[in-house]
Parts: C-alpha cells; structure tokens; sequence
C-alpha cells in the first residue's frame, strides 16, 4: 500500500500513522526525501484502506496495493445474483417491471401479468414510499407487502420492494425475495447495516448526490455484515437541467462499475428520465454500458397513479424494450432470462 502524507506533519502524526502500520502488521518506510510517500509492505485485509484514510495525517491512499475491499473486483469473478426466477450477473440479464407503488390489488395483479407475459421475472413495486413531502402518498406499507405477497404466490415472480425503516426490515424480507433500499437511503448505514444481516438479496439505489466511491461504500456495508448478494443500480444522478430529464443516467459509471466491481449492476431509466418515452432509448443506453439488468416503472393506466405517473411505460413498450434487451445482451454473448411464458410483440 502507498499513502500520501499531508506535508508538514508534527511528528506525534506521523507516529500515529506509523504506529497504525506497526499494529496492522505493516513494514513502513518512506520512498522520497520529503517523507510524504509512505511505502507499506504485508498482507492486506478489506478495512485498511479505510482506516488509514480516517487519520489526519494522511492526505490520499494512492495505490491500495493488496488491500481488497469486498466490492472491489480483484481478479474475482462475476457475482451472479438469484432472485427467485431472476438472475443478474454471470452473462444472465433479467427485467424487473412493476408500478413505482403499491396501489391496489387488482391493479397490481394485472400489471405483473402484463409484464410477466413481455419478460420479467421479478416485480418491483413499493410498499413504503419515501416522499419529498410529508403530505404526498406514503405507501400502503404492511398492507402493500400483503399484495405482493399475494401476487407472488398467484404469478411466481419475485418480488423488489423498498425498505425504509431498519425496524422493517425482517417484515420486508418475510414478503420480498429482494430488498430495494432506495436513492435517499443510500447512506442511511443503520439501514445498511440491517439487510446487511438479512438472508435476502439487495438492490442498492445510488443515490442522486454519491460518487461512485461513496456508493461503493455503502454496498461495502452491506458486504461488510457477510450478505454477499448485492446487486447496484444506477437510477440517475442531479444535473443541472431537470427541466429536460428529471436525473442524468451515469451511464459511464455502469461501464466503470462492471470494470471495478465483481457485483451485478441493474439500470433504472424510469427515475433517471422521469419521462416515459425515454425509458426505451435509455434502457437500450444501460445495456449497452453492461448493465445486468433492467428496473422499470411500468402501468396499465399511468393517469391513474398516485406516484411517478410521467415515467411509467405501457406494457406494451416493456415488452419491446424486453425485446431490445435480448438483442443488446446476446451482441456480447449474454442471455435475458425471460418468464417461461414469454411472448412477443
Ligand atoms: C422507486 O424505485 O420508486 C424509488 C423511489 O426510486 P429511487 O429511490 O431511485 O428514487
Ligand atoms: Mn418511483
């Protein structure tokens, strides 16, 4: 590992630097006349990096040398990701398609078997919705995990649901096959920490404002806690013209992501376009970037919801945009893993 120091350190700083190193297991020595690049040799674990980064008298970890953290790819393999009939990662692409919220059963029903009939495999949908006002629809909360339960055991798809509340969680999971923790509770770590400990894979939102390293910490979390299953989604981060698209889909950072991580990542283009007819251009654009996977907001009567009606597609578009993934994802030899009942056009 390498470190650079911040220039004109007292010497009780450098001890404390140097003294880490020694409890750590590290030979430390300095490489130039300045004594401001600290050269580390011995065996890395995942939570040195960071640990030196919180010292003050370090000013950058330049080359983390055999300190892996657990997201980091590091020469490991592709993570595959089951959720139920779906799996994201290891050459497999699959859909995930559903109303932003939980609204009423029939409805619900309805659409995943609209969607499942075009593609997907899983159901997104949320109970809990966290909301910029107060005032705005909440979610139907238990009563919403109750639905997707139902419509779980009616259709067989898996079922994506928010949680927001670490006290929630256990609830969550008994009706869930996949924890969405959403863009604003990106760094809620007590969250994290939680469905860290679940049984259950999760979906990672970044969140609008995080670089990709604070994302990446933030799975880090939940890696930290032995829940290997983490699947990241890029949903749109702020730019400064939301007059056009509601967030800017990173679509480099997917690409980075699939470079820097062994973890699946899943594009959402609904929240990152806030505006139905781009959804398709950029679900074709995430794919394309190595995207894993796909989270839409679809619906039967888009006019009819409470939450996120702009961004919802017609069944019909997610079954050409299922489609488009089945094109994108064989040009480098992956497969869309489509509900057995697949039908197009
Ligand atoms: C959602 O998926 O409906 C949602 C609230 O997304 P995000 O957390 O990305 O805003
Ligand atoms: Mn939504």
């Amino acid at each position: 590992m390498l470190l650079r120091l911040r220039p004109s350190l007292i010497r009780a700083q450098v001890e404390a630097v140097l003294e880490l190193a020694r409890s750590l297991g590290y030979r430390a020595r300095f490489i130039d006349e300045r004594r401001t690049l600290l050269q580390l040799e011995g065996d890395g674990a995942p939570d040195h990096r960071a640990r030196f980064e919180d010292l003050c008298g370090v000013s950058a970890v330049l080359d983390a040398g055999t300190v892996r953290e657990l997201h980091e790819r590091a020469g490991r393999p592709d993570r595959a990701v089951d959720v139920g009939p779906a799996c994201f990662g290891g050459g497999v692409v699959s859909l995930i398609a559903g109303p932003c919220a939980v609204e009423d059963r029939e409805r619900v029903l309805e659409i995943a078997r609209a969607v499942q009939a075009r593609g997907a495999t899983a159901l997104r949908g949320g109970a809990w919705k966290p909301r910029t006002s107060p005032y705005s629809f909440q979610g139907l909360k238990h009563a919403g995990l109750e639905i997707l339960a139902e419509v779980r055991a009616e259709t067989g798809l898996a079922i994506v649901t928010e949680v927001l509340d670490p006290r929630d969680v256990a609830a969550v999971a008994e009706a869930a096959d996949m924890l969405q923790i959403g863009a604003r509770s990106m760094t809620n770590f007590a969250l994290l920490t939680e469905v860290g400990k679940a049984k259950k894979p999760v979906l990672l939102k970044r969140s609008y404002m995080a670089t990709v390293r604070e994302f990446l910490l933030a799975a880090e979390y939940v890696l930290a806690e032995g829940n290997e299953e983490v699947v990241l989604c890029e949903r749109g981060i702020r730019g400064f013209d939301s007059g056009t698209t509601r967030n800017l889909l990173d679509v480099g950072a997917v690409a980075h992501l699939k470079r820097a991580t062994h973890l699946p990542v899943v594009v959402d283009p609904s929240h990152a376009a806030g505006r139905g007819d781009l959804v398709r251009a950029l679900s074709r654009a995430g794919l394309a970037a190595g995207a894993d996977g796909l989270i839409i907001e679809v619906h039967s009567d888009p006019s009819e919801t409470h939450s996120d009606g702009a961004q919802a597609i017609l069944p019909e578009t997610f079954g050409e945009i299922a489609r488009d993934a089945q094109v994108i994802a064989g040009l480098d030899g992956r497969t869309l893993r489509a509900s057995r009942v697949l039908r197009w056009g």
